[in-house]
């Protein structure tokens, strides 16, 4: 059997829960939360990082941080999760819904300015399966028409645009630590701040609207409720976790690109003249092996190909339902039709993809698909 993910291990997480444990201190923001984010500051140039429960609040807090109300509209692509609409569906905002590309699922920046109006107040973009956005066209259409912008980069730790990190270019961004992803502790995330003016806030919203944080380094006597916020700050077990996981980045990541590049050598010139697709990465993005997807010739080929895996005990998926033709938010979506998204959600799968996963079983899925593909033209030939 091998499942579509499998939680990847160091080693070192339970002594370092068990260290978080012996220290007595197990609510948030102790000292391995202060590594987690000392580690990423430094390692990628965030501005200032706060871990949070999820990416989700992540952006929760960044919707809260843009005062975002009703009345104002946000971009957000309709290929993602929930959670990248959701956060500023939450403060009242009417999302309106940007078409991905046709190279990739990300965000088709050429048609974004057609959606700006006077009421807009943000674009929200996501690096699908950690490919980059072309961050520097959406920056300079956010510079044109004074947009806030926020990196949904959930799935993109570790990767790079033009050899910068993603999350290093929107006035925030936000990233993942579920178990799905990269780097995980289970349930967690990080709210990245790049725009200094949103630090001192951010620390207040994310301590349930209190300046509980100043009163904690010091700087004020007794801290009460100063604005509005939640309780978005992890535990340090949970941090502690997060910290076994970041200490081994490096290891993770380069296993995680040698598999992208063993399934890719293994299917590139095969599978296309049977009109599949391998992701196709702008020369500007770097990959950060999250994830190998195909995009198939169309919804039955795909499924044809998820039945005669399954049949082996190998777990492919698809991916996302496009939000504007969600249940929640059909009824809401102007008539605009959205055709790049709506061929990713009938024609994208994704593969087995873990650091566990072995070359043989790159080799036995891949082989499989080649001979399920095979299969259909043998079939068409013969009849
Ligand atoms: C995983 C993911 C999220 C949600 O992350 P959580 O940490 O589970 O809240 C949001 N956006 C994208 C693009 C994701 O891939």
């Amino acid at each position: 059997m091998i499942p579509f993910n499998k939680p990847y291990l160091t080693g070192k997480e339970a002594s370092y829960i068990a260290s978080a444990m012996a220290s007595g201190k197990l609510c948030g923001d102790g000292p391995f939360t202060k590594k987690c984010q000392q580690l990423l500051e430094r390692a990628y140039g965030f501005r200032k990082t706060f871990l949070t429960t999820s990416c989700t609040d992540a952006l929760e807090m960044a919707a809260l941080l843009l005062n975002i109300q009703p009345g104002d509209e946000v971009i957000v692509p309709s290929y993602t999760f929930v959670s990248t609409a959701n956060a500023f569906a939450l403060r009242g905002a009417a999302i309106v819904f940007a078409d991905s590309g046709a190279d990739n699922p990300n965000v088709d920046v050429s048609k974004l300015e057609d959606l700006i109006t006077s009421r807009t107040k943000a674009i929200v973009v996501v690096h699908y399966a950690g490919v980059a956005c072309d961050m520097d066209a959406i920056l300079s259409l956010a510079d044109k028409h004074g947009l806030w912008v926020v990196e949904d980069a959930a799935q993109a730790i570790d990767s790079y645009y033009k050899g910068r990190p993603l999350g290093t270019f929107g006035h925030l961004a936000t990233f993942s630590f579920h178990e799905t992803k990269n780097i995980s502790c289970g349930e967690g995330g990080m709210l990245v701040v790049n725009d200094e003016r949103f630090i001192e806030r951010a620390e207040i919203i994310r301590e349930k609207g209190t300046n509980r944080s100043q009163f904690f380094r010091g700087e004020i006597d007794k801290y009460g409720w100063v604005d509005i916020g939640s309780s978005f700050l992890p535990s340090e077990l949970n941090a502690a976790f997060l910290y076994a996981q970041l200490e081994s980045l490096e290891q993770i990541q380069a296993r995680r690109r040698q598999l992208w590049m063993q399934y890719h050598q293994q299917l590139e010139g095969y599978v296309e003249e049977f009109g599949v697709q391998l992701p196709q990465l702008p020369m500007y993005a770097s990959n950060n092996g999250h994830m190998f997807y195909l995009v198939c010739r169309n919804e039955r080929q795909r499924s044809k190909l998820i039945a005669s895996l399954k049949e082996h005990e190998i777990y492919p998926t698809f991916h996302y339902v496009p939000l504007h033709s969600s249940a929640y938010f059909s009824d809401k979506h102007d008539d605009r039709e959205l055709h790049n998204c709506d061929t990713y959600a009938e024609c994208l799968m994704r593969l087995p993809f873990f650091v566990e996963l072995t070359k043989t079983q790159v080799t036995q899925i891949c082989n499989l698909i080649k001979s399920t593909l095979a299969e259909r033209v043998a079939l068409v030939e013969a009849a």
